[in-house]
């Protein structure tokens, strides 16, 4: 059930693809307790604090230690990942991507563009693969120049906010995210069969793959 402390206020009455009603059924669903369906400001704070922790001093170190121009290439890297690369293997399978408008309103790519079709089939496993080793290459590049450069110190505080990252990530990020057939997704499968009767489209392609409710 939903929080006996939310307001009607607090629920927008606007139509939304992220399941089949109007937002105005979500004190009744009460989902929205289990799930990220409702997209709140401070998701984002929690996701992105950890990631500051981990790559601000990682540019740092990494300028300090005479690598500078490397930085570079990394942020294409970074700009092919999140704007081509993940918004197609992971993000065009997203509820998320559903939704009405031109750019995503979740907590981890608040307002990057959708330059693709929505997908609502689950992810395949070659994109499960790619995804984990686009994550790679994110993590591993400041790592391998910082340790390159001699910065240990600042090595060990970009290591502690990976780690920071990934607990937020694991713990819980991808104990509430709609995505899930991503491979870090850790949402039970009841809560998962539970959202997809509430998402027509997205269980109609997921019972085309094979998926089984309640099985
Ligand atoms: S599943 Fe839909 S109705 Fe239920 S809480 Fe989430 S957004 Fe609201
Ligand atoms: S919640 Fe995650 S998978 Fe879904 S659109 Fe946002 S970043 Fe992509």
């Amino acid at each position: 059930m939903a929080s006996e402390s939310k307001t009607d206020e607090e629920f927008p009455k606007s139509l939304t693809n992220i399941c089949n009603g109007p937002l105005t059924e979500c004190k009744e669903c009460g989902l929205d307790e289990k799930l990220m369906c409702r997209y709140e400001l401070k998701d984002t704070i929690i996701f992105i604090i950890p990631f500051i922790i981990a790559f601000v001093p990682a540019i740092i170190g990494i300028i300090l230690s005479g690598y500078g121009l490397w930085l570079i290439p990394f942020v294409g890297y970074l700009l092919f990942f999140f704007l081509i690369w993940e918004n197609r293997m992971l993000c065009s399978h997203c509820p998320y991507y559903a939704e009405e408008g031109k750019t995503l309103k979740c907590h981890a790519n608040y307002g990057f563009p959708k330059n693709w079709s929505y997908h609502p089939e689950p992810m395949s496993r070659s994109e499960q693969i790619q995804f984990l080793i686009g994550v790679l290459i994110i993590i591993g590049f400041p790592v391998l120049f910082l340790i390159l450069g001699g910065q240990y110190s600042i090595l060990v505080i970009t290591l502690v906010g990976i780690f920071l990252w990934l607990g937020v990530l694991l713990f819980r990020a991808c104990k509430k995210c709609l995505n899930f057939s991503c491979p870090l997704n850790r949402v039970p499968k009841k809560t998962v069969d539970e959202y997809l009767k509430h998402n027509d489209v997205m269980r109609n392609a997921w019972e085309e793959k094979g998926y089984k409710i309640g099985a």
